[in-house]
Formats: structure tokens, C-alpha cells, sequence
């Protein structure tokens, strides 16, 4: 259910998706799912990461890159935004209830970020959740906080003064320098998906890993590792002193309920604190 597309899609898949959204939204056929990321010092669980997913009625379940440019093009991205802000914050809350207090990623698109009531979209989803603004991890790309800089410094500011986290998304070491990470407010980089790929065949990507964690620590910024797959790179990275790691070698996104059964399992057979 969440294999990534193989080829984009088409721009009559696109079209199509386009006249299903209001009915998507008139019987919200979107949900999340939800992947664990693990401490890969001590193996605890450490929060996780919400994606947004379409059921749709001829289609199936769809992954965000199928429908995210439709979305993000529909005019109704705002409403998206604020559901998928409130249903994550309502769900960390929930395990925060439950005894677990772990963090909670939202990924943030370019249109969403733009909007004038983002900040204030983060806000009223933390109030009305009661979710603790620390716990709340707001995922950007790089290219996002790059655009438009000066208003981007002004919401990130804002938000920072919320309590919530910044991370950015699909980093490649050496592609930012902490000065620029450190003016944007930056507490967490996501090594990119193809660079962990890469990693155990290439002797440069180890040094700039390498390089990444050690400046990192200076300034207080976490690193995760995205798309670990097998035990070989999640040795390698922890070896490195990466901090977190995220992929299907830990767990493949799941609902909320199949997390509470993850939870329970990892704690049994881990013997490793939640
Ligand atoms: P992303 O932020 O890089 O999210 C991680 C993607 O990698 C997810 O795909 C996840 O299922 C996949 N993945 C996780 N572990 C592995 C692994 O070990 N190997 C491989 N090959 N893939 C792995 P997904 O859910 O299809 O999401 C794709 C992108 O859509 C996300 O990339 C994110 O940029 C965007 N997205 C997802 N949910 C939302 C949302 O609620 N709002 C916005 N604006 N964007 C979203
Ligand atoms: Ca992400």
C-alpha cells in the first residue's frame, strides 16, 4: 500500500484525480499513516512521521506524490493543511494520553507554508489538541524555506515562538551551511532518501555524513537518516553517530491503531524505553 508510483503521474491521472477531490473531501476518504523513527544510539522509539494518504474509490489507497500537485493547484490546500495539522496533533495527543511522549512530524508544502494563516493553522490545531508544541516537528524542503526568504524568516520566527520544531527535509550534507540553518531556526536535517542509498558505496558521502554530525552536534541540530532499509546502513549510520533513523528496515508507515500494536511490540521485544 505505500510502494511509491513508479513513473509520475500521467496528466489525465492528474485530471481525473482533479474532479474526485470534492468528493473526497465531502466523505474524507483522506487519512494518515503514520512511520516510526528510531534512536539509533538506544534503539528507543522516538517519534513519528505523518503521511497523508487518499482512498480513493476507484484507485485505491494513493501516496502523496500522486495527488499532491493537485492538491497543492485546487485551491483547497489550506483545508488539507489544517486537517492534517489538527488529526496529527489530536493523534500525538492520544498516545501522549497513553503514556507515550514522542514526536510528531507534519510535512509542510511550499502553497501550504505561503499561506497567511499558516502560523496561526499551527496554533489552533496545538490548542485545540492540547499536543505539547515541543512535540510537533514541522518538516520543510529546502527549497521551501529558501523562497521568499525574508517573510520565511518571519514565520519560522513565529512558529519557533510557538514551541514547535523545524526540520528540513531531503537534506544532502554540504548543501547548506549551519550559519544558514542556524539563521533559519533549524533543529532537525533529514538525510535525503537517495544519499542513505548511496552511502555504503560511497567513501565521500561517509566524510560529509561524518562532517554533518560533528557540526551538527555543535549547534544542536538532530540528524535523522530517511530510508534506512537493511541492517547494514542502520550499523553504518549509527556507527557515523547519526541520531534517528526512518525506513522500512524499522517499519513501514501505518495507521494509528497498527502503531499502538507496534508500540507494544517494540517495547516487549526491544526491551527498549518508548
Ligand atoms: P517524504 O517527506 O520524504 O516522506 C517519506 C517518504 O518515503 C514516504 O512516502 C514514505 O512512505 C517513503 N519511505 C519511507 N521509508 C522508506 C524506505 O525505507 N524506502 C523507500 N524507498 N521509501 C521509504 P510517501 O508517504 O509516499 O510520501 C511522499 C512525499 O509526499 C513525502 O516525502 C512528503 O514530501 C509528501 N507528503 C506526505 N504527506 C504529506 C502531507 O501530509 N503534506 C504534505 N504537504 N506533503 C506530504
Ligand atoms: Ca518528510
Amino acid at each position: 500500500m505505500d510502494k511509491e508510483p513508479t513513473s509520475p503521474p500521467s496528466d489525465e491521472f492528474k485530471r481525473e484525480l482533479a474532479r474526485d477531490l470534492n468528493d473526497a473531501f465531502e466523505v474524507t476518504q483522506f487519512f494518515l499513516v503514520y512511520q516510526p523513527t528510531i534512536d539509533l544510539q538506544t534503539s528507543a522509539f522516538a517519534g513519528v512521521e505523518a503521511l497523508l494518504r487518499w482512498r480513493h474509490p476507484r484507485h485505491g489507497v494513493l501516496a502523496p506524490d500522486a495527488f499532491i500537485d493537485v492538491l497543492d493547484a485546487s485551491g483547497r490546500i489550506a483545508e488539507v493543511s489544517r486537517w492534517a495539522l489538527a488529526t496529527a496533533c489530536a493523534q500525538g495527543s492520544a498516545w501522549h494520553d497513553k503514556g507515550y511522549r514522542f514526536a510528531v512530524s507534519v510535512n509542510v508544502s511550499s502553497r501550504q507554508f505561503a499561506l497567511a494563516s499558516f502560523v496561526s493553522d499551527v496554533a489552533n490545531a496545538l490548542n485545540e489538541s492540547r499536543f505539547d508544541p515541543s512535540l510537533l516537528v514541522l518538516e520543510f524542503s529546502q527549497s521551501t524555506l529558501a523562497r521568499e526568504e525574508a517573510k520565511a524568516t518571519k514565520k519560522l520566527d513565529d512558529l519557533k515562538q510557538l514551541g514547535v520544531r523545524i526540520s528540513v527535509d531531503d537534506f544532502v550534507p554540504g548543501s547548506s551551511t549551519f550559519e544558514t540553518l542556524d539563521s533559519l531556526g533549524v533543529d532537525i536535517v533529514k538525510l535525503a532518501r537517495p544519499f542513505v542509498a548511496d552511502l555504503l558505496s560511497s567513501v565521500n558521502s561517509i566524510t560529509l555524513v561524518h562532517e554533518l554530525v560533528r557540526q551538527s552536534d555543535a549547534h544542536h541540530v538532530q540528524v535523522i537518516a530517511s530510508g534506512v532499509e537493511d541492517a547494514e546502513q542502520r550499523e553504518r549510520l549509527a556507527n557515523e553517530n547519526v541520531h534517528a533513523g526512518q525506513g522500512y528496515f524499522f517499519s513501514e508507515p501505518h495507521e494509528a491503531s497498527e502503531i499502538d500494536r507496534f508500540l507494544e511490540d517494540f517495547a516487549i521485544f526491544s526491551g527498549k524505553p518508548l
